[in-house]
């Protein structure tokens, strides 16, 4: 179908490195060795992301020349998605936390600079549908095998409506999501009860966990994966920064 409206150019920039340097498998360090572009409608505006990919280069290794994107992309946006993921959670929460009509958050996104159709936001709606029912299921359990284990990231993303925050669990290896639950709390029990559900769901040994750090959070993952390797990174605390241009990796620590 003809995209009826032209897609803003993005002003700003953002060069995303991933956390992880060893290989997940041999455990042996993965040169960066090349970059996607993508730009994502995100509810800050347009955004141009330049991401480093690393590769595994050991011969004979499972991984060998299999791509490692930076973590933080799948919490900016969902692989092949044009919008961001916090305008999906944003729509989600306007429709179910807020009870808004479509015209009602067609608006709403207007007015935050997100360029929207109305009918777009019924695909939003979709999105966000299809994100809240994401089950660990067979297909996602047989790639998962394939690849013999998993590094979760998790994020809760925010939008400014409610207090209700969108919990998304992702395995960073093959980029898919793997549980999103909206949440009126960010208790680590709960955070916790999402780790242990996840983990229990999938079939695989989880190798790392990937995360923004945030207190409970990190109490989370130490009652449900006690003693895992946890790196942190600090995206959403430069997001907040609002800085036009930034490595977030630079900002990054074990
Ligand atoms: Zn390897």
């Amino acid at each position: 179908m003809a995209r009826r409206e032209a897609r803003p150019r993005a002003e700003r920039e953002r060069v995303l490195r991933p956390l992880r340097r060893c290989c997940p498998d041999c455990g042996r360090r993965m040169p960066i060795r090349y970059e996607n572009r993508r730009t994502v409608a995100a509810l800050d505006g347009p955004v141009r992301l330049r991401l480093k990919v690393r590769r595994c280069e050991t011969a004979g290794c499972a991984r060998h020349h299999r791509p490692y994107r930076p973590e933080a992309e799948g919490v900016i946006a969902l692989p092949q998605h044009e919008f961001g993921l916090d305008v999906i959670a944003s729509t989600g929460a306007l429709r179910y936390r807020e009870h808004r009509s479509v015209p009602e958050i067609h608006r709403s996104l207007r007015e935050r600079g997100v360029a929207v159709c109305e009918r777009t936001v019924t695909n939003l709606l979709d999105r966000y549908d299809e994100l809240v029912a994401t089950v660990v299921d067979e297909p996602r359990r047989a790639a998962l095998a394939v690849q013999g284990r998993a590094v979760l990231a998790i994020d809760g993303l925010q939008p400014d409506v409610g207090h209700e925050v969108l919990w998304v669990v992702r395995d960073c290896l093959s980029g898919q999501v793997l549980l999103a639950r909206p949440l009126l709390s960010a208790a680590a029990a709960d955070l916790a009860g999402l780790l242990r559900e996840v983990t229990a769901a999938i079939g695989v040994p989880v190798a790392g966990v990937v995360s923004d750090g945030q207190h409970s959070v990190r109490l989370a993952v130490g009652q449900a994966l006690p003693g895992m390797p946890h790196q942190l990174c600090q995206f959403h605390y430069l997001r907040e920064a609002g800085l036009p241009i930034f490595e977030a990796d630079r900002h990054a620590k074990k």
